[in-house]
């Protein structure tokens, strides 16, 4: 597994008190430091986005802007949350060309497993605007080069971050070579997400939001993964899946109000595994599908560290299991699940949901 990082990334300065702030990556490197799988981590650079590139999902009008104002120096609000000031365009262009590194080694070299661990957060980016302490859309840049440059047809996004990935969801609105799900608390910032935001024209079908109520936890996430979101990318069949890994869903966090774990990230995480890995157990022709982890949010600099050793921990173990040509452990998984209760306020959407995708 592929860890992209860089030093540069602590240098985007939010100002005083932002809660988007270098310590949140220098807790995760931290943490790494004695992880346990640590021998197993592939540390890799990443390269800076070029315009060509950052124009595969923003207009230059936008670039040229964040560009300018870097260059200005000083502190510069793009939005009521998003600041830009001197190192944020190298920044932001090291965080977007961190993750195309990243699908440069997916579909160059042999492991098929890379987590960016960047900053600034790409989701709530949209193609000619920031917003939500996002500059450029990392994933979004991400399967635009993966379809370009490695000519792949169908991508799976999965956004589990706390909030939900507006900019993404519009990048993709109309398209449906990029299936993007995202279950998220609702009501919350930026106050889209709705179950009924399902595409446009060609993308319609291809969108699907899991709004999740306040106070929802592992149960209501464990169901929607396995109910709702593993059989309809099961289905979809993709040939890439890319993950928003936001950790503000975590109950520490000062953001929102989802009570997930750390122990919840390594579930939520098998069960994506199972997505990448279990196609090639049952139908041995069929290709392993090639996963990409990149970074959001995630707040609390204590419980994302460790929620990142914990996705890390899912990957390695389903790996471990996969390299022994063992069954990767869903139905364990699934065994071992307390039978679980969806609280009241989220079962009526999840059933409309299942309904209408006709799971
Ligand atoms: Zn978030």
């Amino acid at each position: 597994m592929y860890i992209i990082y860089d030093g540069f990334y602590l240098k985007h300065d939010t100002g005083h008190g932002h809660p988007e702030n270098s310590g949140r990556l220098s807790s995760i490197m931290k943490a790494l430091g004695n992880f346990k799988y640590r021998k197993n981590l592939k540390f890799k650079s990443p390269f800076e986005a070029d315009n060509e590139m950052l124009n595969l999902v923003h207009d230059s009008k936008y670039i040229k802007n964040i560009e300018k104002l870097s260059a200005q120096g000083g502190f510069h609000q793009i939005d009521p949350d998003t600041v830009v000031s001197e190192d944020t365009f190298r920044s932001a262009k090291l965080a977007s060309g961190g993750c195309l590194k990243g699908i440069d080694l997916l579909f160059s070299e042999r492991d098929p497993i890379f987590f960016a661990i960047i900053r600034p957060p790409g989701h709530h980016a949209f193609s000619d605007h920031g917003s939500g302490f996002c500059i450029f859309n990392n994933i979004s840049l991400a399967a635009k080069y993966a379809m370009e440059k490695y000519n792949i047809k169908k991508i799976a996004i999965i956004d589990f971050d706390v909030h939900h990935g507006n900019g993404t969801q519009s990048i993709f609105y109309k398209s449906s070579e990029v299936f993007y799900i995202s279950i998220h608390q609702y009501p919350l910032y930026p106050g889209s997400g709705w179950y009924d935001e399902k595409g446009k024209s060609q993308g319609s079908g291809f969108n699907l939001n899991i709004p999740v109520v306040p106070g929802s936890g592992e149960n209501d996430y464990f169901i929607a993964f396995i109910e709702i979101i593993f059989p309809l990318i099961t289905n979809y069949d993709p040939e890439l899946i890319l993950v928003s890994a936001g950790y503000d869903a975590h109950r520490d966090d000062p953001l929102a109000s989802i009570n997930l774990t750390e122990d919840s990230y390594y579930k939520i995480m098998s069960i994506i595994m199972y997505m990448s890995i279990a196609g090639t157990q049952n139908n041995p022709g069929k290709k392993r599908v090639k996963t990409g982890i990149i970074l959001e949010g995630g707040y609390n600099h204590k419980a994302t560290a460790l929620s990142v050793l914990s996705t890390i921990t899912a990957c390695m173990e389903a790996e471990r299991l996969a390299s022994n040509r063992a069954t990767v452990g869903l139905n364990k998984l699934i065994d071992d699940f307390p039978i679980s209760r969806v609280l009241a306020g989220n079962r009526d959407i999840f059933e409309i949901i299942k309904r209408n995708a006709k799971i």
